[in-house]
């Protein structure tokens, strides 16, 4: 089937404005998407009809709405190809799923002298939990190196690897370098030293397929605001083996099943972790937003957004002084830039007020601008909707402005 880029564009209310009397280019999907009427529209519906606390009321209302969030386990559970629906956890976003690992699996299983491996090109979100975690146990932080095109040194990961490595935390796709990094073979050689591996995929599920089964990931994180749907919502998928094994980290209503002074009994996964009300407002929209992906369908979508990094990358390269950081073979949409002796914050202001949305500054991750020795960069990223005649608004933008400053 075509892929109707007008149709989609329909879907999203948000693209058709101006600012600044010119035609909004929206550049900054990395940061957060924008959402279509489908999900703007369940998320109102819920306000408008059945809203009510899920999982405790007897009334029609509680069980409608109990039913949808459990309906949107059920999509997410597909979505991601889960092995149970009850290995989809939801939470606050990838941050809280990051979080929800470092204190309960590093609680059981992580002590004085062991390691956790990330890479040098993580989120901050998936490197500062480790960082408290080793210092609450005592345990040591392992960095994997990455090369001059922002791809991870899989030998120098291999050395890394002992028997005192207790889990391996790394990204699916780079918020900053789009390095697609090669997350099964990382998972096949953690696994061949029966290490467990967390997959940070905020910046994956939205642009290609996941399939955590085939990943064979032990964890998998996203949020629900990069992939079209609301904020607050986010996903962990646990393997069932270390859900179990793992104590609760949040505590309080709905992750109980009794409670006495003497003794509580925790509830079933995957309440064990869904501690106080749970956002089923969000995750009822968040799974909205999984199926409008469906609709539209990922390798269109994979395939959409490849045309468009082939041809922002062609059109930003024919400017001498504009260098790009991160050149990965495989690489999803997003291009990180400079041009020469202009500040990236000057870069983005002007933008902005020709219309376009970029993105400028660390991105949340230091260290990767400590290695380019650069203090920020301007990130233009892709989503479904975006076209070719955006890029060209940008390419002409990023002229003036060394005109201007010439
Ligand atoms: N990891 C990566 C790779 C990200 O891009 C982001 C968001 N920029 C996060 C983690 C954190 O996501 P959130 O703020 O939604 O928790």
């Amino acid at each position: 089937m075509a892929y109707d880029i007008q149709k989609i564009r329909a879907d999203f209310p948000i693209l058709h404005q101006n600012v600044y009397g010119k035609p909004l280019v929206y550049f900054d999907n990395g940061a957060t998407s924008q959402k279509p009427q489908s999900v703007i529209d369940a998320i109102s519906k819920v306000y408008k009809e059945i809203n009510s606390n899920i999982h405790r009321g007897v009334h029609y209302l509680s069980t409608r709405t109990t039913d949808k969030y459990e309906n949107a386990r059920k999509i997410v559970k597909e979505f991601i190809n889960a092995g149970h629906f009850h290995e989809v956890i939801f939470t606050s976003g990838t941050t809280a799923s990051i979080n929800s690992v470092m204190y309960s699996f590093g609680e059981k299983f992580v002590n004085k002298g062991d390691e956790i491996i990330i890479s040098a090109m993580e989120h901050h979100s998936n490197i500062v939990p480790w960082q408290i975690l080793c210092e609450r146990k005592g345990a040591k932080l392992q960095i994997i190196p990455f090369n001059e095109n922002g791809e991870l040194l899989l030998n120098e990961y291999e050395k890394l690897l002992s028997e005192k490595t207790k889990l391996v935390a790394i990204n699916h796709v780079s918020n900053t370098l789009g390095t697609i990094n090669p997350v099964k073979e990382i998972i096949k050689i953690a696994h061949r030293n029966d290490v467990p591996v967390l997959v940070d995929g905020a910046q994956a599920v939205h642009h290609t397929k996941v399939d955590v089964q085939d990943l064979d990931a032990d964890f998998y994180a996203f949020s629900g605001h990069k992939a079209y749907g609301p904020t607050g919502i986010g996903v962990l998928y646990g393997k069932e083996k270390w859900l179990e094994a793992m104590p609760p980290f949040l505590s309080g209503g709905d992750m109980i099943k009794t409670v006495t002074f003497e003794k509580t009994v925790y509830n079933d996964l995957p309440f064990k972790f869904e501690a106080g009300t749970a956002n089923f407002v969000g995750a009822i929209g968040l799974a909205e937003a999984l199926k409008y992906i469906t609709s539209v369908g990922t390798e269109n979508i994979s395939l959409h957004e490849a045309g468009l990094l082939e041809y922002g990358t062609k059109k930003l390269e024919e400017i001498a002084d504009l260098k790009i950081y991160g050149n990965a073979r495989n690489k999803a949409s997003a291009i990180s830039f400079l041009l020469k002796n202009i500040h990236h914050s000057d870069v983005g202001i002007i933008l902005d007020k020709l219309g376009v949305a970029v993105r400028t500054g660390n991105h949340c991750t230091q260290p990767i601008m400590d290695k380019f020795d650069i203090s920020g960069t301007v990130r233009a990223s892709f989503a479904m909707y975006n076209t070719k005649e955006e890029i060209d608004v940008l390419f002409d933008g990023l002229k003036k402005i060394i005109e201007m400053f010439s």
